[in-house]
């Protein structure tokens, strides 16, 4: 007799990706990628920001708006160059986002 509950465990490909490796082209329908439009740095999940109100945390995650105050950062500043660019020109989608 056969108990199928293992089969759940094993079947479902999408538990198993390996970290890092998300960045499959033509797997998502939306490409976009996060890069410093001044030196094409591209931050990582780890890479950190702080707000006036001295809350820290990724950017790129809220799109450029403090979960600590809800302020609205328009610019953002690159962690490796020091520059500070238009928060939209940091993601570099393929498809045309003018609209
Ligand atoms: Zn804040
Ligand atoms: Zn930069």
């Amino acid at each position: 007799m056969t108990d199928g509950s293992w089969l759940l465990l094993k079947g479902d490909p999408d538990r198993v990706r390996v970290p890092g490796t998300t960045e499959i082209p033509g797997h998502r329908q939306r490409v976009s990628r996060i890069r410093c439009p001044r030196c094409a740095w591209e931050p990582g999940r780890n890479d950190l920001w702080m707000c006036l109100c001295l809350h820290i945390w990724n950017t790129f995650d809220t799109r450029g708006v403090c979960p600590g105050c809800g302020r609205k950062w328009a610019e953002t500043q690159c962690l490796r160059c020091a520059q500070w660019s238009p928060h939209d020109d940091w993601y570099d989608d393929e498809r045309d986002s003018s609209a």
